[in-house]
């Protein structure tokens, strides 16, 4: 390229794209994971659809950890969309993402769970909402 311009959101998710086109689903991943997160600092929603779709693609057609990795990033695409959707603040997209990221830990057998989580999927242990005050 040879300029020293910053590159675009929208161009990393053409490069991802284009990556795709060759067969290289773990690079496309990869591209498209950053030109996410330059979207997030922008909050340029047209970035996180084209992404979103990519994502699916990518989820659908590709193999094994790629395809693994395609999908969550489809999801993490479709929250950020939700966020900004409601007019939310690239910041606020943020911690809605960091919220739906953050986990508990289940207090029978000490796995990994979602936040919101009411019944542990691994051991059926009912947990309780946090007592309102
Ligand atoms: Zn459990």
């Amino acid at each position: 390229m040879g300029l020293n311009r910053p590159v675009t959101p929208e161009q990393l998710v053409d490069f991802a794209r284009a990556e795709w086109e060759r067969g290289r689903a773990r690079q496309a991943v990869r591209q498209a994971w950053e030109g996410v997160n330059h979207a997030m600092d922008s909050g340029s929603r047209g970035v996180l659809e084209q992404a979103a779709d990519l994502a699916d693609t990518i989820a659908a057609e590709a193999q094994g950890r790629p395809a693994k990795d395609a999908a969550q990033l489809a999801t993490y695409c479709r929250h950020c969309l939700a966020g900004v959707g409601n007019g939310a603040k690239a910041n606020s997209v943020v911690s809605v993402i960091f919220g739906w990221r953050r986990k508990q830990t289940c207090p029978d057998c000490a796995e990994q769970i979602s936040k919101d989580a009411r019944v542990c999927p691994h051991c059926g242990f009912r947990i309780l909402p946090p007592p309102e005050d």
